[in-house]
């Protein structure tokens, strides 16, 4: 009876570790500012470029003089390159989140991995003109093999503090309700700038975050400050 209990605990904490981002066990990654005594917030987004809600995302960035992060898919980026120059020229970050994103990226032997990765970054470079130091694993899970697969970068690696689990979402007022519910000083907020309400629930999110005094900062600034903490 103890053993199953043990066992059961050590699964408890495997599934944990691997699939919380911000558990750190693996992988030490940002995930925004616990104490922060300033109204700032980072914004990203993961899975484009994509041809229309990409363009209508930066769109609504722009109305708002907003610079964001923009975790890209390598094999996505060839067939939309004019989308993602326009991230770059709207002055967004870009991070790297794979070549293919596919669900078994946490399945993948660190070899496998680091090819992965490494293809996304050459893509990234050979549009953008530089390689991004941020990147995110697909679906945010972290394990021991993509630890042994990063040695071979000098990544930031970035998670989240406010998911809105805005892929499963019915529409763009469950989005944003869910993202203002989870803000607080220091949040890093993960959207998807391939699902359609993401336009609509920015604005939502935007519009609330101004109102309530609070400042959008990229994440470059934000990392910074928790430096000076
Ligand atoms: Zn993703």
């Amino acid at each position: 009876m103890v053993y199953i209990f043990i066992i059961l605990l050590v699964l408890v904490f495997l599934v944990w570790s691997a699939a919380d981002i911000a558990s750190g066990v693996y992988v030490k990654t940002f995930c925004g500012i616990k104490e922060c005594d300033e109204k700032v917030v980072s914004l990203t987004f993961d899975d484009g470029p994509e041809p229309v809600t990409t363009e209508k995302v930066l769109e609504v960035l722009k109305k708002y003089d907003v610079k964001a992060t923009f975790f890209c898919i390598g094999k996505k980026i060839e067939p939309n390159c004019e989308v993602f120059k326009h991230i770059i020229t709207f002055g967004h970050t870009l991070g790297n989140h794979s070549f293919h994103h596919n669900d078994n990226f946490s399945l993948l032997l660190p070899s496998r991995m680091r090819d992965e990765i490494g293809r996304c970054q050459t893509e990234i470079k050979k549009y953008a003109g530089y390689e991004p130091r941020f990147f995110r694993p697909p679906l945010g899970v972290t394990n021991p093999m993509l630890a042994i697969a990063l040695r071979s970068f000098r990544f930031d690696i970035i998670g989240w503090n406010v998911r809105p689990f805005d892929t499963s979402a019915k529409n763009a007022e469950e989005v944003s309700r869910r993202v203002i519910s989870k803000i607080r000083p220091g949040s890093v907020v993960l959207l998807h700038d391939r699902m359609p309400h993401t336009p609509e629930a920015l604005e939502t999110i935007l519009d609330w975050l101004y109102a309530n005094g609070y400042r959008v900062v990229p994440l470059e600034e934000m990392m910074s400050r928790q430096r000076k903490n």
